[in-house]
């Protein structure tokens, strides 16, 4: 199968080519033919399948078959989580569309607007956005949905998780009803089912892997190892195996700073990346990261969400993600494009459940390799750290989210993320 095979035009063929693709990704064989159809499509397929292609590709070759008005409308709006994935799905779009003619434009919060406002009054065809600034600057008549022809919703399982169901209500309400939906997820919960029927119109299903499946490529392995052994761990691990690129990912935006400074005063370079830093840093992180002036990258799992790093070599869970469809997206960064990628999971005795619910949900048991020196504690508690407790870290202090006086929307969304998040622990804690 071939990208001409699916039916893409030659300026689309030819954009494919310049990026280096050859075949098409079984996403990408799958949903293209149906979207080029006109069909709503519902798609189960993670960050790293090439899924972004999938729609884009389709999307594209469909609003330049119709013929273009002189004030031009919004016609396709892809709406995504996280600002990291508006930006890699525009760059995405913006490659894309390079022999086409058609405008594309992205927005998100955190940054000036004016810039955005203005970019969108010269018109776009393709406007990618998250969903409160894309509400923000509705509300300010900056915008009209009222001609979008498509509408994507990606990463929808990501979306419930951040509290965006309400944004995306509203969103809704504002485009016609006449239109083409695709929805793409990772994960198909009861919530995410009961999202797209409402949203999707007769959909074609298109599915990759097996559901919640942790790619085979990857080699994953436990390190059973005390609390407080594992920052020396880590650091032994990635001196000793003199490991460049490393995604890191722990629970709280606090750990991530607290290891980040430790890597660097162990003469590792770090970056942190997480909801509290500016866009600015979270840029510059990134960049430092894929140039490799940065060996290890430090994240919490909605900031690593949409990060685009192809063919990372490590990532290694400095905590386990307390919800077990995180361990699946982490591990999703790894192995990327076929190549092999390496799993690593630091994991103490309070986290024991968490292993379990994961282990259940992947189908299969992980290795486990105990390091002399970084033995686990026998004496200590297996009784999973509740929600919104740190122990070791914040001593008697909540998560700053949770307390903080809420400033705007953005507080709301993140008391409401916890919120939900707490619902699938709980729903976790009685699955396990
Ligand atoms: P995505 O799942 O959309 O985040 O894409 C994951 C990575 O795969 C990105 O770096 C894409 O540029 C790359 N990619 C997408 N489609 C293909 C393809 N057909 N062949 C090779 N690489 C691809």
């Amino acid at each position: 199968m071939s990208f001409k095979e699916l039916g893409l035009s030659e300026p689309l063929l030819k954009a494919i080519s310049k990026k280096g693709y050859e075949t098409p990704s079984p996403i990408q064989a799958k949903a293209i033919p149906s979207v080029l159809e006109g069909k709503d499509v519902l798609a189960s397929a993670q960050t790293g399948t090439g899924k972004t292609a999938g729609f884009t590709l389709p999307l594209l070759h469909l609003l330049s078959e119709n013929p273009k008005e002189k004030y031009r409308p919004i016609r396709a709006l892809i709406l995504t989580p996280t600002r990291e994935l508006a930006a890699q799905v525009f760059a995405n779009v913006k490659e894309y569309s390079e022999f086409l003619n058609l405008r594309s434009a992205v927005i998100f919060g955190g940054v000036n607007q004016k810039p955005q406002i203005a970019t969108i009054r010269k018109g776009v065809d393709v406007l990618v956005a998250t969903p409160g600034r894309l509400l923000d600057l509705q509300n300010q008549g900056a915008l009209s949905l009222k001609r979008v022809e498509i509408f994507v919703l990606d990463e929808a399982d990501r979306m419930l998780d951040m509290g965006f169901l309400r944004d995306i209500e509203r969103v809704m309400k504002l485009m016609p009803d006449k239109r083409q939906n695709l929805l793409f997820s990772a994960t198909f919960s009861k919530d995410i089912k009961k999202l797209a029927y409402s949203i999707l119109n007769n959909p074609v299903q298109v599915e990759t892997a097996r559901q919640n499946t942790a790619v085979e490529v990857i080699d994953q392995k436990v390190y059973r190892v005390a609390k407080g052994k594992k920052t020396g761990l880590i650091i032994k691990l990635i001196s000793e195996g003199n490991w460049n690129q490393v995604l890191v990912f722990t629970r709280t935006k606090h750990g991530a700073n607290k290891l980040c400074k430790k890597m660097i005063s162990a003469g590792i370079s770090a970056a942190a990346i997480h909801g509290n830093k500016s866009q600015g840093a979270r840029t510059k992180a990134l960049a430092g990261f894929k140039n490799g002036s940065v060996r290890v990258l430090v994240a919490t799992d909605i900031a690593a969400r949409g990060i685009d790093i192809p063919l990372l070599p490590h990532v290694i869970n400095f905590e386990l993600p307390n919800i077990s469809e995180d361990y699946v997206h982490r591990i999703g960064r790894t192995g990327r494009a076929g190549a092999e990628g390496q799993a690593l999971s630091l994991v103490s005795a309070d986290e024991t459940s968490y292993l379990k619910g994961i282990e259940k949900l992947i189908g299969e048991s992980i290795e486990v390799e105990i390091v002399e020196g970084f033995e686990p504690d026998p004496n200590a508690s297996t009784a999973p750290i509740k929600p919104g407790q740190n122990r070791n870290q914040n001593k008697g202090r909540r998560t700053n989210n949770r307390n903080s006086n809420s400033k705007g929307s953005g507080n709301n969304r993140n008391s409401n993320r916890n919120k939900s998040r707490n619902r699938n622990r709980n729903n976790d804690s009685t699955r396990n």
